[in-house]
């Protein structure tokens, strides 16, 4: 049977916006030491928004967005709701995919208007043997104030770079403080781009990333941190934060996230905030104390 304070714990810790759904998870959470967020929609505000587009190769910016957005029409991504948004903000009609893949990890491929598309991070475009370098100066600017560049290259050849903006929440900085000032080790681990990462983990106050994973490697990732001695909690939102929010001592999802997210996590934040986090474990501290 559940002790009395745990029941209590569970039910003081709603009133904090905290969903637990195992009770036990609260033993676990009392003795962490490490905190793995990661950073698109747990560390930043998970809206992002195109602020920049180049071209290269005498292509239109217009005609880039329009294919790119005809794309992205396929995909569920976050990056691909913001490159639409950007298009339908240019009043564009979007144009009929002839073929279309996701590549988690990487991007997304496809055929619009007799053009064979890549849009997607620079290991995509490298894979199928783009020169991207004219696009490097473009791309550190865009990664150096901690938006993500997506490369797009028409039937093989670079045609732009869009910089697409996901601000860090600014409660983001004061929970990582707290976190820190807890003795917790906090790590950032993402998908994203190292330059990218750094920007965002430099504004947060984190010390150590772990950037360029691939969808499958971030449960890997909490393994390292496992067979190092560490006891995690992860703290997520995306599909692909799933296995190492199930892997974690304790996974914490953002009640925002996706489904999987949260049926894989044992904690699920209400609140939009990182400092639900912090709360979670202070209650499982608490509530440990009242069964000794
Ligand atoms: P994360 O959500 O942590 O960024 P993902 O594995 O979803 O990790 O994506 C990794 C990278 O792959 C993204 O940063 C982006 O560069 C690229 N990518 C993935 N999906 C898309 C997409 N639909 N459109 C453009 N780029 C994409
Ligand atoms: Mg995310």
């Amino acid at each position: 049977a559940t002790p009395m304070s745990v029941t209590v714990g569970v039910g003081r810790a709603a009133e904090y916006g905290i969903l637990i759904r195992d009770a036990e998870a609260m033993q676990l959470a009392a003795d962490i030491d490490t905190v793995v967020l990661d950073k698109t929609g747990t560390l930043t505000e998970g809206k992002p928004q195109v602020v920049n587009i180049h071209t290269y190769n005498n292509v239109q910016s217009d005609h880039l967005l329009n294919l790119a957005a005809s794309l992205e029409q396929g995909s569920e991504h976050p990056l691909a709701r913001a490159i639409i948004a950007a298009a339908n903000t240019e009043a564009l009609v979007l144009l009929k995919q002839q073929s279309f893949e996701a590549k988690p990890g990487f991007g997304v491929i496809g055929k619009v208007s007799e053009h064979q598309l890549l849009l997607g991070n620079a290991r995509l475009l490298q894979q199928h043997h783009v020169d991207i370098q004219a696009a490097e100066e473009d791309v550190h600017d865009i990664a150096s104030k901690g938006a993500t560049p997506i490369y797009m290259a028409i039937n093989n050849q670079l045609a732009g770079v869009f910089g697409v903006s996901d601000p860090l929440r600014q409660d983001s900085i004061s929970a990582v403080k707290r976190m820190k000032a807890m003795n917790l080790n906090v790590v950032m681990l993402t998908g994203d781009t190292l330059i990218t990462a750094n920007a965002i983990a430099h504004e947060a106050g984190i010390d150590t990333v772990i950037a360029g994973v691939l969808p499958d490697g971030k449960a890997a990732k909490i393994a390292e941190l496992q067979q190092q001695g560490h006891k995690v909690a992860m703290v997520g939102d995306g599909i692909n934060d799933a296995p190492a929010l199930a892997l974690a001592e304790v996974g914490i999802a953002m009640g925002s996230g996706s489904d999987i997210a949260i049926e894989s996590a044992q904690f699920a934040l209400m609140r939009h905030s990182l400092h639900g986090v912090i709360d979670a474990i202070q209650l499982s501290k608490a509530t440990l104390k009242n069964m000794k």
